[in-house]
């Protein structure tokens, strides 16, 4: 596989062009960013954990019948994916009251809910990221309502592995955010990362954060926390 040109350059990852067309190569970052990239750091070594986390997480899927654009890693900090239309969407599954939910609802953080709660957002850094409806997304062309029902039935899919699966590891999956895309033959596939970036882990006993919050809140051990996740999925 031969690393071609960049293709886009992202807040926490780049996209290289590959010798095969429907294949891009990803290369995971150390920048982090918060608050629509107003915060600005780096995490030691999160490019190479959260690589190995995508791995271990996207395997995971695939294991339990959800594909992803995962094909394989290869190297530290790159794996090679399928390339595909993104669709402009932030898919959000909740299990907990957190981050921007507590605060719109005014719950406690840590809040279960009586249901998971699905949300979409735009991917739109000059908007800020806006909060959609289905009635919006559709209204804008940003995807029909067959796409939509198969988007929700996936991420609420991988909920339920992605739950199970750390329940083991006494981590609580509070939330976390999914792309899609949709390939040549336009079916949706899920595309992006799962990592402590767009995750919320917390320690099942302790409530102890393991994920990008420590970073967004100014908390300490980022790096500690990104190391802990990636031993508990994988020792
Ligand atoms: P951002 O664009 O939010 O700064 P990243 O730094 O994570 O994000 O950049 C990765 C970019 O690659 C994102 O825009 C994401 O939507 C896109 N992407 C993820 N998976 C694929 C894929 N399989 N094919 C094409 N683009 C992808
Ligand atoms: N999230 C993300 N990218 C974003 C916004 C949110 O990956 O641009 C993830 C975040 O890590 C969390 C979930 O989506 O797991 C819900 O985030 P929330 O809306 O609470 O965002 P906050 O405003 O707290 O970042």
């Amino acid at each position: 596989m031969t690393k071609g040109d960049v293709i886009y350059e992202g807040k926490a990852k780049v996209m290289y062009a590959t010798d095969s067309p429907d294949k891009v190569l990803v290369y995971f970052k150390d920048d982090a960013t918060a608050g629509n990239g107003e915060k600005h750091g780096v995490i030691q070594d999160k490019g190479i954990i959260n690589n190995k986390i995508s791995e271990y997480f996207f395997k995971l899927l695939k294991t339990n019948g959800i594909n992803s654009h995962f094909v394989e890693v290869v190297s530290d900090r790159e794996m090679l994916v399928k390339k595909l239309n993104m669709i402009a969407l932030e898919v959000v599954v909740r299990n907990v009251a957190a981050g921007s939910l507590a605060k719109r609802l005014g719950l406690e953080e840590g809040t279960a809910l009586k249901v998971p709660v699905l949300e979409y957002f735009y991917k739109s850094d000059e908007l800020g990221d806006p909060m959609l409806n289905r009635y919006h997304i559709m209204a804008v062309d940003i995807a029909s309502l067959q796409e939509l029902d198969e988007i929700e039935h996936i991420a609420f899919c991988v909920n339920t592995i992605m739950k199970d699966n750390l329940r083991a590891k006494n981590v609580d999956l509070i939330d976390f955010k999914l792309e899609f895309g949709r390939d040549e033959k336009g079916k949706i596939i899920l595309a992006d990362e799962i990592s402590p970036d767009n995750c919320r882990f917390w320690d099942m006993s302790t409530h102890e954060k393991l994920d990008k919050d420590r970073f967004r809140h100014d908390m300490g051990g980022v790096e500690e926390a990104y190391k802990e996740m990636l031993t508990r999925l994988t020792m």
